[in-house]
């Protein structure tokens, strides 16, 4: 049986810097949001100071309207792992917040999303942040080099099962995309390994890479909003996430504000910005 491949938009060098200017805005609206979600804080008022980052650079929300979406961030706590809506729910001390947020700047997007754990966070929370932060690093370090997209999965796969101490699980429901001018497009990112290589590399393509990892098992299912999704046994999820671009001239980190310069340097890899 065959099967017609969706296709893949390679972006041009100008393209790909209007995605990093939508890229930068967004670090910013995530900084801001990082910062203002404290203890005894809606995440509703964290959604409305990420939404005012925007709107003060006249960048639109990719997230807002999404398919019926109601905030410009999805706020997902503890055992929530993704598509959690803001509320008038207030963060306690030791929650696990994933903020996943996007922007868009003359119709190039970018999204990128951030776990921050409240107060004092559980040692175990805090180890299930760092490894999933340092997966993603990984499968953007891999993807420097990779001829295929197969080979960040790998990647990463090879990154959290090497880990020692209690296993963590890989989310297998939930993966990364290519990005441009649209928010989810071809090819998926997936962050295990399959055994398939996977779309080709090549110079213009941009991926949102966005591992998700939990405490416990794999299973996860969708709430009566029809948006947030939970582990089905109630452990901890983290998700971290951004938009990269492959380009003639290397990789670029477009919503990191140094382009992944920090990030990518345990891994002997530096990222390479486009000229405008
Ligand atoms: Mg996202
Ligand atoms: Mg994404």
């Amino acid at each position: 049986m065959a099967f017609s491949q969706p296709k893949i938009e390679y972006k041009t060098n100008a393209q790909i810097l209007k995605m990093r200017e939508a890229g930068l805005v967004l670090a910013e609206a995530l900084d801001e949001a990082v910062a203002a979600a404290q203890i005894g804080v809606t995440t509703a008022h964290v959604d409305s100071v990420f939404a005012s980052v925007l709107e003060r650079h006249n960048a639109k929300s990719n997230f807002k309207g999404y398919h019926g979406f109601p905030a410009t961030i999805c706020a997902s706590v503890n055992e929530e792992v993704v598509h959690g809506f803001p509320s008038d729910y207030v963060l306690k001390d030791g929650d696990v917040l994933k903020i996943d947020g996007g922007a868009i700047i003359d119709g190039w997007h970018a999204d990128s999303a951030r776990t921050v754990i409240m107060g004092t966070a559980d040692p175990e929370d805090q180890r299930l942040s760092d490894i999933t932060q340092e997966a993603m690093w990984r499968g953007i370090a891999a993807l420097a080099e990779a001829r295929f997209v197969g080979q960040i999965g790998d990647a990463i796969d090879d990154f959290v099962s090497s880990v020692p101490g209690a296993p963590l699980g890989i989310l297998e429901d939930y993966v990364g995309h290519g990005i441009g001018s649209e928010m989810h497009q071809a090819p998926d990112v997936l962050n295990y390994r399959t055994g398939h290589r996977g779309a080709r590399v090549k110079p213009g393509m941009c991926l949102a890479i966005e591992p998700m990892l939990v405490r416990g098992d794999l299973e996860t299912k969708v709430l009566e909003d029809d948006w947030t999704v939970v582990t089905v046994d109630g452990a901890r999820a983290s998700q971290w996430e951004h938009s990269v671009a492959v380009h003639l001239g290397g990789i670029w980190v477009l919503t990191a504000h140094d382009g992944g310069v920090e990030g990518l340097a345990p891994f002997g890899v530096t990222p390479s910005p486009i000229q405008a």
